[in-house]
């Protein structure tokens, strides 16, 4: 297989390694490359420009149905779970080592399918290289505990796969988050079936390639391309399947929990957030003023743990706002193949639509604009571009601060002390991520631990590890991934004991 590409590839150039049927490219389903079952595709389209880019198999429940069967024969009969763990090791590195081979064509199909800066998507390879080769090299480590039982016996536990898992993530990291998904459950022995977002589902389709090019048992990973209430709703409903895994909104986490319900199926759910960045006045000035922009406009904003919420001292305030302003204004809006771009488009016109609704919320409900705030026309008028935006002045009640924007957007909250930003920072319905900006260790410590929020950072944003979990308290979701957490998610717990003294009981006299 060949690896390619020059920058702005045409599309067709650039997709030409994922087969297809006509012009519609395929599903993998059973280790095979599959249309939909009633022949249906859905036509993808570029966020940086509206034009058309690909067209793609547009999955039926019935397709799900049939992933299912096939994952759950991988899983019954096998061969996956009842490969060496060392086994799946081997193959599990080697699919690290193809993203890696193949990273320039995964960075470059991310960018034209969900529009994000090169200078992102090269970062999102080089972590799905890596969670793959972290969790390759976990599969052979697991260890149960033995216990001090009374009585000649031995107890003892093992862990083992959950068996199959439904696996549904969004588009704002296509790539990362289906590799976030496959790498830990594929370590831990389960198959799965992974759904993309209708929106972004190329580089997953890569990633089958990959999976097909290393002859992983048929049935072991499945990808099916479709709508989330019809292939998601499948696998989250149907009996065949044992865990669901969602990455995406709070309210589609919601549905999926409730159609989880009907065989009590595992869950793990990584939701939304509107995560507080709290500044002190005794912060590093410039680094905070960086990070404050990185951790709003880096994706354009269209980040889970994005440090959307603002909360800085009284102090400081006018002074950092101001600076954080001049340079929101600098940031090079455009198309993410330009070299130069620092923040792509919006993923889609409906998404586009959602963050307009929230800017003119923002100024109807009394919050002061101070940059931004506005669809950006001219060069990149056919395109989903919002300017950078911040709104100050704001209050509590507003929705611009109490709800999930998922765009560009800052919104300022200031205020006196320790406490007041400890309040400040937790009155949200969620708890993903937070970060306290200071340079007094102590502060800093105090401030992070009183925060409810499951990933923190002090003196930086946004930084995340293969090797730290991540998930959130609150509403931001349920359960844990990355880490060896996130491999234990993907696991049972199954206690042994074993009888060292074996003669009957006589529990019984007769
Ligand atoms: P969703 O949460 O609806 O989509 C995420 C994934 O879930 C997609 O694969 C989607 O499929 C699938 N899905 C949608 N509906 C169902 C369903 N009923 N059953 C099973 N799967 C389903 O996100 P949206 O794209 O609608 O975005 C809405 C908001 O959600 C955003 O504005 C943002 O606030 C939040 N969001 C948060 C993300 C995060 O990382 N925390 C990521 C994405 C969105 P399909 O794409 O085919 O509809």
């Amino acid at each position: 297989m060949e690896t390619l590409i020059k920058p702005g590839a045409d599309p067709q150039t650039l997709l030409k390694n994922v087969p297809r049927s006509g012009s519609t490219m395929l599903m993998y389903i059973d280790g095979k490359w599959a249309e939909a079952s009633d022949g249906a595709s859905r036509t993808l389209l570029d966020p940086a420009t509206g034009a058309p880019i690909a067209s793609v198999a547009e999955g039926t429940r019935d397709d799900a149905k049939r992933a299912i069967a096939a994952a759950r024969t991988a899983f019954d009969v096998g061969p996956w779970s009842t490969m060496t763990a060392a086994d799946r090791a081997r193959l599990l590195f080697r699919v690290a080592d193809k993203i890696e081979e193949y990273g320039r064509e995964l960075q470059y199909i991310d960018t034209l399918n969900n529009g994000k800066p090169l200078r992102e998507t090269e970062y999102d390879v080089a972590d799905a290289a890596g969670c793959f080769r972290y969790y390759a090299g976990l599969a052979t480590k697991p260890h149960g505990q033995t216990f001090d039982v009374p009585g000649p016996s031995q107890s003892f536990t093992v862990r083992e796969p959950i068996g199959v898992c439904g696996q549904i993530v969004p588009w704002n990291y296509p790539l990362l988050m289906a590799v976030w998904k496959l790498a830990p459950a594929l370590a831990a022995g389960n198959t799965c079936i992974l759904k993309p977002s209708e929106l972004t589902p190329l580089s997953a389709l890569r990633l089958a390639t990959i999976f097909e090019e290393l002859e992983f048992p048929a049935g072991a990973v499945n990808i099916v391309t479709g709508a989330g209430p019809v292939v998601g709703a499948e696998l989250a409903e149907n009996h065949g399947v044992d865990k669901i895994a969602f990455t995406g909104g709070t309210k589609t986490g919601r549905s999926i929990m409730s159609a989880a319900v009907g065989n009590l199926k595992k869950v793990t759910l990584e939701l939304g957030g509107k995560s507080p960045n709290v500044v002190f006045a005794d912060a590093d000035f410039d680094t905070a003023v960086d990070y404050a922009l990185f951790g709003i406009y880096a994706n354009a904003g269209q980040v889970c743990s994005a440090g959307s919420r603002l909360v800085v001292q009284d102090s400081i305030a006018d002074k950092f706002v101001a600076a954080v302003v001049e340079r929101a204004k600098k940031i090079r809006v455009g198309n993410g193949f330009d070299p130069k771009t620092e923040m792509g488009p919006i993923i889609s016109r409906g998404q586009l639509e959602r963050v307009e609704g929230y800017l003119a919320a923002g100024k109807d409900e009394g919050a002061r604009l101070v940059c931004g705030g506005e669809r950006l026309g001219g060069a990149l008028a056919g395109g989903n571009f919002i300017a950078p935006t911040v709104f100050d002045g704001t209050n509590r009640d507003m929705r611009i601060v109490r709800e999930e924007i998922f765009g560009p957007v800052l919104v300022v909250q200031r205020f006196k002390d320790e406490d007041d930003a400890v309040s400040t920072a937790n009155d949200t319905i969620y708890g993903l991520a937070g970060a306290v900006f200071t340079q007094d260790v102590a502060k800093a410590h105090r401030v992070i631990r009183r925060l409810r929020a499951g990933i923190t950072w002090i003196n930086t944003y946004h930084p995340t590890y293969n090797e730290a979990p991540w998930g959130g308290y609150k509403q931001s979701g349920i359960g844990r991934e990355l880490g060896t957490y996130g491999y234990d998610a993907y696991t049972e717990v199954k206690q042994i004991n074993v009888n060292l003294d074996v003669a009957p009981s006589g529990w019984f006299e007769g």
